[in-house]
């Protein structure tokens, strides 16, 4: 039997402000456990919430940047529950009229395809605070630092069909609000987390199947892990005769499953309400035009335009312009070497990137700089070195610094394309392996390469490759 995998994400991500959304308190991320919260956050009676102005302009810039239509008139809801970390008894949020909706965002699969995602809505609520089992033996401690920082919730269509496209649409919107400067998306501190909610349905059937919905997962490895187990569950399930029941579940890393938390609570459960302590958010045209006026280029017109200018192809485009850091570095280099595009894309994703993810760190942290890399690969340009010598120059440069030419010539490293030079390396080279030499002239072409190898590696990786083809070549034919 076939069957299609539908996916649907709600994305958490908590917005950069300074200070909470209805509250003075600071959200810095680290603070000792309830040194941030004020009576506000901790929900003392007779207290009043007033809410923080740029959180709008956040929720702006992202409808804005997702097609999104920005509602004139929103209004925030009151979503009644019971947990020790939320100590009013609710938490404020947005039900029926969120902030933004009916929106989209093109994402890049594996394969260089694209394709359109539909956003549902987004809307602001406040985070809760946290519960800690660890620290106390047989209890539990409440840490309410988190309680009122802002969230923006991002609900899509159930549009994916797989895990890796679920992946690559948080990915583009973990893109999207960096580049927009609204989140720092740091999702080790659980700024940028998503549930994923899941169905399976036989292929060809319209209707959508029963979903499942993955709480909390914090990491883009996770949410393509969880999924794919889940949607194996939902089938084995159905193929032996048993039916989903909607539900939420916990997605375990270590045994690489997910379990059962609690059957969906009805919506109504929830008993939403206007919140009457809070007026509606209005928003008129003239600071729509003033936010849009300052959006920056996003990361799809970048990414279009890449491919364009410099003609990348479309996986490598999406992969340089994921940060808007790594695609001003790699367009820094680019305008140094002045041309080269593809050498410049080969080398920010190769040897830079790998550099970086040995030592985990960010690109603004380089040890090599943009300057620096354009230098070197117009070495690589103009003939001065091989591709494969430049990685020693280049660790050298990551390694202890250093000016490229200085490296170059203090380690002899220049190719060598002088004719006579290469001709008497594979004279020697010849002479010292007649017996291949015969091979060779008797038809077995194959040993051709082991000569160039010889060469080079005599030369010890400095020989211009090219020039070497051609002398053999000749001298082996005479
Ligand atoms: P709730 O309010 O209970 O969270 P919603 O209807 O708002 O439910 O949907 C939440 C998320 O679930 C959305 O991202 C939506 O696209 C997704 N979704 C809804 N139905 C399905 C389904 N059958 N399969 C997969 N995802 C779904
Ligand atoms: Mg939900």
């Amino acid at each position: 039997m076939n069957w299609e995998t539908v996916i649907g994400l709600e994305i958490h991500t908590q917005l950069a402000t300074r200070s909470k959304i209805f509250s003075a308190s600071a959200t810095r991320y680290g603070a000792e456990p309830n040194t941030q919260a004020n009576l506000v956050d901790l929900g003392f009676p007779g207290v009043l919430p007033v809410l923080n102005g740029e959180v709008v302009n956040m929720a702006i810039k992202f409808g804005l940047a997702t097609q999104c239509e920005i509602s004139p008139r929103s209004i925030f809801a009151r979503k009644n529950y019971f947990y020790p970390d939320l100590p009013k008894g609710y938490q404020i949020s947005q039900y029926e009229l969120p902030i933004v909706h009916g929106g989209q965002l093109e994402i890049v699969l594996s394969d260089g395809s694209a394709k359109t995602v539909r956003i549902t809505r987004a809307h602001l609520e406040e985070d809760a605070g946290k519960s800690l089992h660890e620290d106390f033996h047989g209890q539990t401690g409440i840490d309410l630092n988190r309680a009122g920082t802002p969230l923006l919730e991002i609900v899509s269509e159930p549009d994916m069909r797989s895990p890796g496209e679920a992946v690559a649409y948080m990915r583009r919107i973990h893109t999207l609000v960096r580049y927009l400067g609204i989140s720092d998306g740091n999702m080790q501190e659980g700024s940028f987390r998503c549930d994923a909610n899941v169905s399976v349905r036989k292929l060809g059937s319209e209707a959508l199947g029963t979903r499942t919905e993955l709480k909390n997962l914090n990491s883009f490895r996770f949410v393509e892990r969880a999924i794919e187990v889940e949607v194996e569950r939902q089938i084995d399930l159905i193929e032996d005769g048993g039916q989903v029941i909607q539900e939420t579940r916990l997605y375990d890393p270590d045994r690489n499953e997910t379990r059962a938390m609690r059957s969906k609570e009805e919506a109504n459960d929830y008993r939403y309400f206007p919140d009457p302590d809070l007026l509606p958010i209005v928003i008129d045209q003239a600071r729509i035009g003033h936010i849009a006026a300052g959006l920056p280029e996003l990361p799809d017109a970048k990414r279009k335009r890449f491919i364009a200018d410099y003609e990348l192809s479309a996986y490598d485009a999406d992969v340089l312009t994921a940060s808007r850091e790594q695609a001003e570095f790699y367009e820094a280099v680019v305008t140094g070497l002045g041309g080269q595009p593809k050498l410049a894309a080969n080398w920010v994703m190769g040897e830079l990137s790998a550099a970086l993810n040995r030592e985990d760190l960010d690109i603004t942290a380089s040890r090599v700089s943009a300057t620096q890399l354009a230098e070197l690969l117009q070495r690589i340009d103009d003939k001065t070195i091989s591709g494969k010598i430049a990685k020693q120059v280049f660790d050298a440069l990551w390694n202890d610094g250093g000016e490229v030419e200085a490296i170059i010539e203090a380690r002899g490293l220049r190719q060598i394309s002088d004719a006579g030079a290469i001709e008497a390396l594979v004279d020697e080279i010849l002479e010292a392996h007649p017996r291949q030499v015969e091979e060779y002239r008797s038809g077995k072409e194959k040993v051709f390469g082991f000569f160039v190898g010889q060469v080079m590696k005599q030369s010890e990786g400095k020989a211009n490759p090219q020039s070497v083809n051609e002398i053999l070549k000749i001298k082996l034919k005479s």
